[in-house]
């Protein structure tokens, strides 16, 4: 690994996309900040991982939806490596119901984790990151495809797309870029998780090139975004799916 001398935050990299992306951007050369909310464990073996190959990371603690705890993990970043130019909000949950069916307090955590969440992070990379930085969030393809049962996952994802293309404007002067990848399904336990094979099966078909993502496939697209070749896109939709929509 060669050191890049930036430094990259990404929140819920702990498992499964997040994992797989404080991995890659340590071996593009960033030092990298892994957060989790209750995954302490494998956020340690992360990055142990990382620190193995001969990279830098520290592993950081903190609720995304809670506003003190983001700023603590920004505080946290500046301490250990000096200042922060790479931010991927990563940490995500999907609780599937119908509309009718959904009840106000998944509503309440889905809102407050993929939406404030998001937002809580954006406002205090908005204020803290290096010129010339990048955030870069995650959204998801499935708000193309309409899927019932996906209703207020699609809206808080819909909703971190109408932030990130205004967070894109608004950093205008510093050579911040602003962007969102739009995975379709990924197979990791937020996909996987109570689907029969048949149902994975089906979903992996969605797509032409007719199979699942992998994490891999979409830290390729956000070490793009976060390195010195994707510079010239900004406040844009990557959508990372095969082809699916
Ligand atoms: P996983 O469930 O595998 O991992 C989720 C990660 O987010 C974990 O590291 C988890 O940490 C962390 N996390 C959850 N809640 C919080 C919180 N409140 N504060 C901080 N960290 C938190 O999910 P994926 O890797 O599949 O998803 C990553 C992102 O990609 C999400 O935003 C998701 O919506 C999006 N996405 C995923 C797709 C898929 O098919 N997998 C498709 C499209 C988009 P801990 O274990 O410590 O709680």
């Amino acid at each position: 690994m060669s050191e890049n001398g930036k430094v990259a935050l990404v929140t819920g990299s702990s498992r499964g996309i997040g994992a797989e992306l404080a991995l890659r951007l340590a071996a593009d050369g960033f030092k990298v900040v892994v957060n989790y909310a209750g995954s302490a464990g494998p956020a340690q073996q992360v990055a142990d991982r990382i620190k193995e190959a001969g990279g830098a990371a520290i592993v950081a603690q903190a609720d995304v939806a809670d506003p003190a705890a983001v700023v603590a993990l920004f505080d946290a970043t500046e301490q250990a490596f000096g200042g922060v130019d790479v931010v991927v909000n990563c940490a995500g949950i999907m609780k599937l119901a119908k509309i009718a069916e959904f009840d106000d307090q998944t509503f309440d955590q889905t809102i407050a984790v993929n939406l404030k969440g998001t937002f809580n992070v954006c406002r205090e990379a908005a204020r803290r990151l290096r010129d010339g930085g990048r955030i870069i969030n995650l959204s998801s393809s499935v708000i193309g495809v309409r899927l019932p049962t996906y209703g207020v996952y699609i809206a808080t994802k819909a909703a971190v797309e109408g932030l990130t293309q205004v967070l894109a404007q608004e950093l205008r002067g510093r050579g911040i870029s602003v962007n969102a990848v739009a995975p379709g399904p990924v197979a990791t336990a937020l996909f996987l998780k109570d689907k029969s094979p048949e149902l994975i099966e089906r979903m992996a078909k969605m797509n032409p090139l007719e199979r699942l993502g992998q994490p891999e496939d979409i830290a390729r697209v956000v070490a793009f975004l976060a390195g010195p070749e994707g510079g010239w896109v900004n406040g844009q939709i990557l959508r990372a799916n095969g082809g699916m929509c």
